[in-house]
């Protein structure tokens, strides 16, 4: 009695909304939010496609996606991406379907900082408890639909964009957040983003589902611009940082004025995401290093 009373009480306090809409040919939308994501204006998108799931959206919002899933039959859960607002309902979902879980190198799917949230993590999401999860296959196949993954690291190692050849509609999770350089997570590559950006573009998609609510039409000019626009900051960063400049002072020259979103972000995440961290990987990963 007193913890359903403490857990109404803590779900008041987190404000979950879960509401869905139809984005495409046979595309349900699950759009979820919480009172801390809406004062950033931001929201996490999980999507049913005929019988497969993209992504699971985050813990704190647990009863309200179980209850947006019930009734329908879900075959496999893909996950664009192994971080715990998109993975966060995994397991209880896995368990109430019978069905599998889908992550690229899931075998590496512990070693971004993923293993042990931070606490603003864990409070902003919520710990997505431990599940099991299989390899993504090339092609994850559905009773009547079926998605091919298509490697694109760069924001995560486990990151894949699910592409439907048939609809023309790729779900990109976190590869296109921002249209250019930003603040970015210590184990981001952006070399490998570049690439990831491009590789999804090639296949021309009509519509890109995006995890954090970006629905984009002909969305490749888009891509390709990222791609340009990250691979010349990283061009540029690494011909300062042969000059001997500090990297605090790149971060200066390159983000010139600095972009409120990003500074934001570092505030908030204590600088876990940070333009910083881009300076960093981009001399790290430089390709032909080491
Ligand atoms: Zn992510």
């Amino acid at each position: 009695m007193r913890q359903t009373r403490l857990r109404q009480v803590w779900q008041s306090i987190q404000g979950a909304r879960v509401w869905t809409d139809e984005v495409g040919e046979g595309i349900t939308r699950i759009r979820v939010t919480s009172r801390w994501a809406r004062m950033l204006g931001f929201e996490v998108s999980a999507y049913l496609v005929g019988d497969l799931l993209v992504d699971t959206g985050f813990a704190h919002v647990r009863q309200q996606v179980l209850s947006a899933l019930e009734g329908w039959r879900i075959e496999a859960i893909c996950c664009t991406h192994n971080h715990e607002d998109h993975t966060g309902n995994c397991g209880p979902l896995a368990a109430i379907h019978g069905c599998r879980v889908f992550i690229r190198n899931h075998g590496l799917r512990w070693g971004e900082g993923v293993r042990r949230l931070k606490p603003y993590r864990a409070w902003f999401w919520g710990e997505p408890g431990r599940f099991d999860a299989e390899e993504m296959p090339d092609e994850v196949v559905g009773r009547h639909r079926s998605l091919r993954a298509l490697p694109a690291p760069g924001h995560s190692i486990t990151h894949v964009a699910l592409w439907e050849e048939a609809t023309g509609t790729v779900f990109t999770g976190d590869l296109f957040i921002s249209p250019g350089a930003s603040a970015v997570l210590i184990q981001e590559n952006p070399y490998d983003l570049v690439d990831s950006l491009r590789r999804v573009a090639a296949v021309e998609p009509r519509l890109m589902l995006t995890g954090h609510g970006l629905a984009i039409e002909d969305p490749a000019p888009r891509l390709c611009t990222k791609a340009d626009r990250v691979e010349a900051t990283a061009a540029r960063v690494v011909e300062l940082h042969q000059t001997g400049m500090k990297d605090r002072d790149i971060v200066r020259e390159v983000f010139r004025g600095g972009n409120r979103r990003d500074r934001n972000i570092e505030l908030l995440t204590q600088g876990e995401f940070s333009r910083l961290n881009f300076i960093r990987a981009a001399v790290l990963h430089e390709p032909g290093r080491g």
